[in-house]
């Protein structure tokens, strides 16, 4: 049985509910923190727990490259070897393929990328990606998809569109063929990994309503919008979500890949959407930018010199409750690595605390004043020229 989803309210289009997958229950909307080679960078796993992250992302193209899936696979799975006994999902390795190798050649089976490690050659297809992804063992599976640059004119973006479609169908076969074969099977008996479509078709609403109506026809458990956050402007990839999401079946969790800051999470989850990831918490904190109920702080600045507030005097985290500013900046200066510690354990603190104040506000019909409060400190924050990576 793949997952099932219970919508438990609604405001306008915004949904909270709840998703029973096999290893937890996941409350959505979500936000999941990127564990890009199975860790989320400089946190534990005991302190994810304790911070509320109720799913975490693992990357097929790093972990199959180091130390390779095959692996862990003999280490029953991508739980066990890394003690995450929560949900887990892993991308399909298709935009690592991308961004990363300038040398890739795509073809109509799939793509040929030298590793970015040694430079050997490897070949991920449809099937390929899913055999890995099985043996990861993650709860949430994405088919191969091709992540179409921008920009794209409307001829290319309808080429690779045509390749993402034909590329799910092929993973789909695979995946129903091979299920059975996920590690943790005789744990959880009767229990199978979930694989959702990709909707792609670059910036254009035409193309990315006939991507999602041709890929809704292949009746999969949930459905992502990717191909965003590849450099268009904000305003771009708010409008292909909204031109997306009436396409996508009401009654299936719905994932947008790879976005975004706080007033956008908050302001897509208030479109319907109910799930997202973004490295954005993590990274930013590891350059010593924190996000608050304040706005955006550059730690690094020299007015928190002997500023002895915590990060943020609203947050509880055990950063917050602990340390100051000044300390916080020191260490971040010093290049210290207790700096990337601390920063991305209050930078995930606010992401995860402010989606459960979204579902919160969902319940509750507070949504348009959260989405409100979250905006003024974001213009708050562009006026303080802090500038995000
Ligand atoms: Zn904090």
């Amino acid at each position: 049985m793949p997952l099932t989803y219970t919508i438990d309210a609604e405001f306008g289009p915004a949904r909270r509910g709840h998703m029973q997958l096999p290893h937890a229950v996941v409350e959505t909307p979500v936000f999941m923190p990127v564990g890009t080679a199975g860790s989320v960078k400089a946190v534990p796993q005991d302190v994810l727990e304790s911070l509320g992250a109720q799913i975490i992302l693992g990357n097929t193209y790093h972990l199959y490259l180091r130390p390779g899936h095959e692996l862990i696979r003999r280490m029953r799975g991508l739980h066990r070897f890394i003690s995450w006994p929560r949900a887990m999902l892993t991308d399909s390795g298709g935009f690592q393929v991308f961004s990363l190798n300038e040398l890739r050649k795509v073809t109509a089976d799939g793509v040929e990328f030298r590793s970015h490690l040694d430079g050997s050659s490897h070949l991920f297809t449809p099937e390929r990606s899913v055999e890995i992804q099985i043996a990861l063992g993650a709860d949430i599976v994405m088919v191969f998809d091709e992540c179409t640059e921008y920009p794209a004119d409307h001829g290319r973006a309808r080429k690779s569109l045509e390749i993402t479609l034909a590329w799910a169908v092929r993973s789909k076969a695979y995946f129903d063929a091979h299920k059975h074969e996920v590690p943790w099977a005789a744990d959880l008996p009767g229990r199978t990994q979930s694989l959702f479509g990709i909707v792609q078709g670059g910036m254009y609403a035409d193309l990315r309503r006939e991507s999602a109506e041709r890929l809704v026809e292949l009746d999969l458990p949930g459905y992502a919008i990717g191909g965003l956050s590849v450099g268009e402007p904000r305003h771009l990839t708010r409008e292909v979500i909204e031109s997306t999401l009436p396409h996508l079946p009401k009654a299936k969790p719905r994932y947008v890949m790879g976005v975004g800051y706080p007033e956008e999470i908050v302001e897509y989850a208030g479109m319907g959407v109910d799930m997202m990831d973004c490295v954005l918490p993590t990274r930013a904190a590891r350059h010593g930018l924190l996000f608050t109920s304040e706005g955006r702080l550059n730690i690094r600045n020299r007015r928190f010199a002997e500023d002895q507030g915590p990060a943020d005097p609203e947050c509880g985290c055990m950063v917050c409750r602990r340390y100051t500013r000044a300390y916080l900046r020191h260490l971040t200066a010093a290049q210290e690595p207790l700096s990337m510690v601390l920063n991305t354990i209050h930078n995930l603190a606010y992401y995860l605390d402010l989606m459960k104040a979204v579902r919160d506000a969902i319940a509750i019909g507070t949504l348009p004043s959260l989405l409100a409060r979250v905006r003024a400190v974001s213009r708050e924050a562009a006026g303080d020229n802090t500038t995000v990576l």
